[in-house]
């Protein structure tokens, strides 16, 4: 008995050794960050500011890979199947990392299959139109979009993506009915809406603020309680009249479960390195984009924020019967 658990106990030794040695090492090869949306939007975009700014800490570059389809769940699935050695993380946000679970039959848990790494940027969404739509503001969108029942078309990175919720919580709560028209991520839905395939789209803010700037599409209003001190001219969702109409995505990194412990800790320490980077801040703020307060750039965080969303959202996603593309 003696013998065996001496015999374990070096072993324990042993492990952790090579999990010292394998961290120590770590990392000598580049990362490769699965991104869930398409090229160009703005979950990649995030992911882009992120990998750059997370490369001085690591020593490595950090790689995208873009992997879409049922709104980022294909790409989360591939995560969670990928060695649990530092070298894949998975990037998403609420709708991939909390949203999916309610719509989609997931081969994998969201919770228990990912080791989260940190919380990262948030940012609201933006309702957007088409230039050649009459409306000039959000009532006057509203009462277009009623006198033209289900003839208005609306872009979405896919069910259940936020674009895709935040459309339909927008019918929710101003009464009006239009199409989804599903894309593999509103990068490539953005196209359309500037070409008029599509009229409206509720995006992420830093998805759509640098077509709004350049007067391609029109934005009118910001889903948060205070505008976006980078776009001060976008009234609020208060001041437009859709009180409290407020959506927030926030992204987050994870790793397939299993990661060593001071491989999760050399993560983190990169995230909060390249938030703390005057020149990553500053591209994520011109976006839009709000970065968490240095408490919450940690994995414990990121777990109960995520638990917390899911135990929030799923409820409320069922009983919304969002149904498939
Ligand atoms: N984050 C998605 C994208 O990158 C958009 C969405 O979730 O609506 O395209």
């Amino acid at each position: 008995m003696m013998k065996i658990r001496v015999a374990a106990i070096a072993l324990l030794g042993l492990l952790a050794g090579v999990a010292g040695s394998v961290a120590d090492d770590y990392p000598s090869r580049p990362i490769t960050m699965i991104v869930p949306f398409a090229a160009g939007g703005p979950t990649d975009v995030v992911a882009r500011i992120m990998a750059e700014g997370m490369r001085a800490s690591l020593g490595q570059t950090v790689i995208i890979e873009n992997i879409t389809g049922a709104a980022g769940s294909i790409a989360v699935g591939r995560a969670t199947r990928a060695a649990p050695d530092g070298y894949t993380l998975s990037i998403g946000h609420w709708s991939t990392h909390v949203v999916n679970g309610a719509i989609y039959n997931l081969p994998y848990d969201l919770l228990t299959d990912l080791a989260p790494v940190s919380l990262l940027v948030s940012n609201p969404q933006l309702i957007v139109a088409n230039p050649k739509v009459p409306a000039t503001d959000l009532k006057s969108l509203v009462e277009w979009i009623k006198a033209n029942p289900d003839k208005v078309s609306a872009g979405t990175a896919g069910a259940g993506s936020a674009s895709h919720i935040g459309g339909i919580y927008f019918q929710n709560f101003s009464h009006t009915s239009f199409l989804f028209v599903p894309y593999r991520g509103t990068g490539p839905a953005m196209q359309d809406l500037i070409g008029g395939q599509i009229q409206i789209m509720l995006d992420q803010s830093s998805n759509s603020l640098p077509q709004v700037r350049q007067k391609q599409i029109k934005a009118f209003a910001v889903t948060s309680k205070t505008r976006l001190s980078v776009a001060p001219d976008i009234p609020t969702v208060d001041e437009a009249g859709l009180p409290g109409f407020y959506i927030s995505v926030w992204h987050g990194l994870w790793v397939p479960k299993d990661t060593p412990k001071p491989i999760v800790e050399r993560l983190t320490t990169a995230v909060r390195a390249a938030l703390a980077d005057p020149a990553t801040q500053k591209r994520l703020l011109d976006l839009g984009q709000e970065i968490p307060p240095l408490d919450q750039q940690n994995p414990a965080a990121l777990a109960a924020f995520q638990k917390a969303e899911i135990e929030k959202w799923w409820p409320l996603i069922k009983a919304a019967n969002i149904k498939l593309d």
